[in-house]
């Protein structure tokens, strides 16, 4: 384990923000991760695939990138299999293992980017599905007093984007393994609308997971920009969720307005078109700006800060506060 000084993190971020953290390093099990915890006094960031960040400037701390890895099968039976999986593992070669495999489950989470450990974190969710879903056990370190619990999928509290450990337990753990519940027969869900269509158009009648998935990438890689080409964090704020009552008097103005009903009798709307109708979308200033395709997700076109990105996003949240009464919420984690 080498501990890093003073260096820059523009390659572990997919903003591509280039700030500096002052000690950095990677860990590959739960022995170095105790080691290194316990010897650290400085302020922590624990790093997976450093997709849902925006660095807004240097990070005066230590970063430690969590590389467990493995893929462990915990228990099957004829129908289901239970795997225990890596902090470290990258998110969608975990989806593509179990697509190869015929695990059923997660193929509509295709190609989000990240890792394993930080999928329950904010219970990422995509296309009709929620990894809480699938999610039995997460297993994580104390950072204080360096325990290993198991947290039930009751005990994560899970919601919208979120989970215990960006609520109650913020800050206090240090998640170290997964354990998903997989089906070995096939549950197509393809109710998205978005999947069907693409499902069609390949003129494909009795999907596969292997096909849904494959339907997801061609539909994200067509809307989404690669962070490869344009640094961003996906999409930036949450779906903002409000009641009746304030979603009928949008409706009034504006007969088209997306919504969607959820169980509790109030209503989440499509944040990304609450932001396009306050002219945003493809607003470019300088080298960063809203992406054109998809005003929900911010950019950085090369060379930006972190600092401005923010800025743009407070004058987005300012502006749709003024035309919607919606206080939209970050999604992406800002430091
Ligand atoms: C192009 C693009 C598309 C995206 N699409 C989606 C989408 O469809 N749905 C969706 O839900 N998200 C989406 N995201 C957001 C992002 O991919 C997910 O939130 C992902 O789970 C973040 O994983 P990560 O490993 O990169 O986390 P990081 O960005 O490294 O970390 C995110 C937060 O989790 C903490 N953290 C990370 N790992 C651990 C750990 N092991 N223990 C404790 N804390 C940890 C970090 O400290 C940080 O606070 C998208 C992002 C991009 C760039």
């Amino acid at each position: 384990m080498e501990i890093k000084k003073n260096i820059s993190l523009k390659p572990f971020n997919t903003f591509g923000i280039d700030v500096a953290a002052t000690s950095f390093v990677e860990v590959k099990n739960t022995d170095e991760l105790k080691l290194v915890l316990s010897s650290n006094e400085l302020p922590l960031l624990i790093l997976g695939g450093g997709s849902n960040l925006l660095f807004t400037k240097n990070f005066n701390g230590l970063v430690v990138k969590n590389n467990l890895k493995g893929i462990c099968v915990e228990s099957e039976n004829e129908s289901e299999i239970y795997l225990k999986i890596g902090a470290g593992e990258v998110w969608h070669e975990f989806v593509l293992y179990c697509i190869e495999n015929g695990y059923a489950g997660i193929e509509n989470l295709s190609l989000i980017p990240g890792n394993v450990g930080a999928s329950p974190m904010q219970n990422i969710g995509a296309y009709g599905v929620e990894v809480k879903d699938v999610i039995t056990e997460v297993e994580a370190l104390h950072l204080k007093d360096f325990s290993l619990n198991t947290f039930s999928n009751e005990a994560c509290d899970f919601g919208y984007r979120s989970s215990i450990f960006k609520t109650s337990e913020k800050g206090n753990y240090v998640i170290t393994a997964v354990t998903f519940k997989l089906n070995k027969q096939a549950k197509i869900n393809t109710s998205y609308g978005a999947i069907d269509g693409e499902l069609k158009r390949l003129e494909i009648v009795n999907p596969t997971i292997k096909d849904v998935s494959n339907a997801v990438i061609n539909i994200r890689s067509s809307k989404l920009p690669d962070p490869k080409i344009i640094g961003n964090s996906g999409s930036f704020f949450k779906n903002p969720v409000i009641s009746e009552a304030q979603k009928n008097i949008i409706l009034a103005n504006y007969p088209d307005a997306p919504n969607y009903s959820q169980p509790n009798g109030f209503f989440k709307m499509a944040a990304g078109w609450l932001i396009e109708k306050c002219g945003w979308k493809g607003k470019r200033i300088d080298n960063y700006g809203v992406h054109e395709l998809q005003a929900l997700v911010l950019v950085n076109y090369g060379g930006a800060k972190g600092s401005d990105i923010y800025s743009l996003s407070a004058q987005i949240i300012e502006s749709v506060n003024s035309k919607f009464d919606i206080k939209l919420e970050r999604e992406v984690n800002i430091l």
